[in-house]
């Protein structure tokens, strides 16, 4: 989606050139940008490639503001600044300016979340937000310096340096070697717990603990660490009495549900705005209390707004019973809740709808633990775990939610040769069946886990 948003944002400079040299080619794009930097009549440069003190720089928009004076613009697919950009951003200021090139300006181009679709062409300089930076980034031109020659340190060390995997793993987002990193670790390592807070990993730390089996007794635990470390120990699953209040509720009869959807970016659809979660796919099977299921399920076709046929085809197919509707999340509650808002002749047999589904998840995170979960409570994770055998490792091609997301945008922008659509189809179909059938296994488990 960056890629996309940065190539739209390139209608924002016209007269505008990209430098053709790909990544690995970076000698050669300094060299492109040099040209195109002499040759005044180059207004902007994308993808301009800058190399100083021993750190490569490609530059979103390089845009002409004088004879020598440049403009730097960093590109993204977010709707609102973050302080992670401006690291991005100070970086890239502290190669040009040490090269010579002089900055006038500095600006992150981000979505405009407010805009709205209409039915034309879409208005870039609508679309875009530009916000000045210079200020924000010259609080980095300090610390870079040595930022930048601890970073060129470790890489002529030639070896990875001893960090051990902790709570900074995940600090902005779980960093993409942890499962490297963690390959070593016990099941019951303490980071695998679930909701495990700076300072419980503190005082574990300090005290030398590292799982969860030596946790002491006396140490302050929300009730689901409580449960893995009482699974832990004695080996077995942990069954909360309350399963057995709270399970009975929940059917058979019972439908389960789950929902795909997409938000890009730019919006897809006249009348949406950018981000905004459009729901294309559900998936619902149906146990009857014989134990037999039935399986029914729509997927959009991508020529146009897919909501209404996504609530008429999920109304009609529920209309008839009121059992519960099992779910796992409140994801479906509130993109019906969206979609309430949007068709009011809609809304009130879809908030009936609403008012059936009844949430898995916190049944399964305060009332059981089963040491495979490893600290997750995600379908992923609780599904195998308690239906053995049960899993997603055949899946072909889409095999989680974003995957699923980018699927639909694939054939949503009519650019994909028809085989592969129609393989994008039947994987979006099986992935989502998927979902739904883990509930139904997940549901099993836990009535089974009562009546033993
Ligand atoms: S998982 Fe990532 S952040 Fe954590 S130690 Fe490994 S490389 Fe560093």
């Amino acid at each position: 989606m960056g890629d996309q948003i940065g190539r739209f944002a390139h209608n924002l400079f016209p007269g505008g050139v990209l430098v053709e040299a790909g990544p690995r080619e970076h000698s050669d794009a300094v060299l492109e940008t040099k040209k195109l930097m002499a040759d005044p009549s180059v207004t902007a440069i994308f993808e301009a490639a800058f190399e100083h003190a021993g750190v490569r720089v490609r530059v979103d928009v390089l845009e002409r503001l004088g004879s020598d004076s440049w403009g730097l613009r960093e590109v993204k697919a977010a709707s609102r600044l973050k302080s992670v950009y401006i690291e991005d951003v100070a970086i890239q200021c502290w190669v040009l300016e040490g090269g010579g090139t002089h900055l006038d300006s500095v600006e992150l181009l981000h979505v405009n979340s407010g805009f709205e679709r209409d039915h034309g062409d879409i208005a870039w300089d609508q679309f875009f937000c530009r916000i000045e930076i210079a200020d924000e980034v010259s609080t980095f031109s300090e610390m870079l310096p040595p930022m930048v020659d601890e970073f060129l340190g470790v890489i002529a060390a030639g070896e990875p340096p001893e960090v051990e995997p902790s709570l900074h793993c995940r600090a902005r987002h779980l960093c993409e070697y942890w499962d490297h990193c963690t390959r070593d670790k016990s099941d019951d390592w303490i980071l695998r717990m679930p909701r495990l807070t700076r300072k419980q990993f503190d005082s574990l730390s300090d005290a030398g603990i590292a799982r969860v089996v030596d946790i002491p007794e006396d140490f302050s635990l929300h009730s689901s660490q409580r449960h893995m470390c009482e699974a832990v120990r004695s080996g077995e699953d942990f069954v909360e009495h309350g399963l057995a209040e709270v399970l009975p509720g929940t059917g058979p009869p019972a439908s389960y549900l789950d929902f795909e959807t997409t938000n890009p970016a730019v919006p897809l659809y006249p009348g949406t705005r950018p981000f905004q979660n459009i729901p294309f796919q559900w998936s619902l099977h149906h146990d009857a209390g014989d134990a037999r299921l039935v399986h029914c399920e729509f997927l959009a076709e991508a020529t146009g707004d897919p909501r209404r046929e996504f609530c008429e085809t999920l109304l009609a197919a529920l209309r008839d019973r009121d059992d519960p509707i099992l779910v796992y999340s409140p994801f479906e509650s509130r993109v019906l809740e969206n979609l309430a808002l949007s068709f009011t002749d809609l809304r009130d047999e879809i908030r009936m709808l609403r008012a059936r589904l009844v949430d898995l998840l916190p049944i399964v995170r305060d009332c059981i633990y089963h040491v495979d979960f490893h600290g997750s409570f995600s379908i992923k994770s609780v599904a195998p775990a308690l239906a053995p055998g049960f899993g997603y490792g055949d899946l072909d091609g889409v095999a989680e939610g974003g995957v699923a997301a980018a699927a639909f945008r694939e054939i949503a922008s009519g650019e994909s040769n028809p085989e592969h659509v129609v393989r994008l189809r039947e994987q979006l179909l099986a992935y989502c069946a998927r979902d739904t059938l883990a509930l139904v296994q997940v549901h099993r488990a836990l009535r089974e886990r009562i009546s033993d």
